[in-house]
């Protein structure tokens, strides 16, 4: 009997030790654990750091890029020194803790932004761009190249199709991110890899900012719509489209407008040169307030899309 009894005391021991060591908090999409051995907090203590935490972190998670952990695990230690926090971990010393609460927000950004290669802050005429690094290598030409085409660019995209975009974009080069680039909630995400490989690409901001500028939310419409508009833009707007070796390829009869990008941005630079100058900004109104649909077409120009394309094939001299 008495074998039996240690054990199961022990296994009780553990678990009643570990539901005391480790408190989860979640708030929006984020989830805070709590580790804190040997000793408790006071509730007002952990309310400052877990109020620092739900600040400081989403706002560095939606910086820092690429599938940044949004489960972090907090210790609190009499062992290591003062605060560490890098993406899905930190660690603060109990005393630093006691001492230093009001520096929380402001410690805890600064300690989790310290994995940057750099961030900068630029302002130009009511229009902000920040800039964060994470690759070493970053060509600093390149570098600024996509911040002149930011204030170039994105300035005159928000004139003309959009005054209600937002006025303060992030921009991210990323080592983890391997596809080209990607837009969403006023950031864009740059792979590090395909601007080292394709360093006069330049232009991708132009497409991406136009993302920023559609704002159309889910479900307004087609994406080889959405993708097709952002590379008339970037057709239409470009700063060195040239440079880059980027056109709109050649008419042929395999293609159809629903094949996005660039074969479909074709379509619709011919559409504006020949059958309706415009149509372009009217279909990206109708898209951002939601009310397009398939009779769109036939509303703003006369013809179906599809009589537009079969007139397209035609004659698809641009
Ligand atoms: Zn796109």
């Amino acid at each position: 009997m008495k074998k039996f009894l240690l054990p199961v005391i022990m296994l009780t021991l553990t678990l009643n030790a570990s539901a005391q060591d480790l408190e989860t908090i979640k708030k929006d999409r984020y989830t805070l654990n709590i580790i804190n051995k040997n000793d408790q907090l006071d509730t007002k203590l952990k309310k400052s750091l877990t109020d620092a935490f739900f600040v400081a972190y989403p706002a560095f998670a939606r910086a820092d890029g690429y599938r940044t952990k949004r489960e972090v695990d907090l210790e609190i230690s009499n062992e290591t020194p003062g605060i560490s926090a890098a993406e899905g971990k930190i660690t603060i010393n109990r005393d630093w803790l006691k001492q230093h609460p009001e520096n929380l927000e402001k410690t805890l950004r600064y300690e989790l932004s310290r994995h940057w290669v750099s961030a900068d802050t630029i302002k130009k005429k009511g229009y902000e761009l920040v800039f964060i690094s994470k690759d070493p290598n970053l060509d600093q030409q390149v570098k600024q190249k996509l911040i002149d085409t930011y204030f170039k660019i994105y300035p005159v995209l928000v004139k003309t199709y959009n005054k209600k975009s937002t006025k303060e974009v992030l921009f991210v080069v990323d080592t983890a991110y391997k596809a080209v680039a990607e837009a969403s909630g006023g950031r864009i995400l740059f792979s590090a890899g395909y601007m080292k490989a394709h360093p006069t690409d330049i232009d991708v901001v132009t497409h991406e900012t136009m993302h920023i500028v559609q704002g159309y939310g889910y479900s307004a419409g087609p994406v080889w719509l959405t993708e097709g508009i952002a590379d008339y833009i970037r057709y239409k707007h470009g700063v060195d489209n040239v440079g880059s070796k980027w056109s709109l390829p050649d008419f042929n009869n395999q293609q159809s407008y629903t094949n996005s990008y660039r074969i479909t941005a074709r379509f619709f630079a011919w559409i504006e040169k020949n059958e309706k100058p415009g149509l372009i900004k009217q279909l990206d109104q109708e898209l951002r307030a939601h009310t397009y649909n398939n009779g769109s077409w036939k509303t703003l120009t006369g013809k179906t899309i599809d009589e537009l394309w079969t007139a397209y094939a035609q004659n698809p001299v641009i």
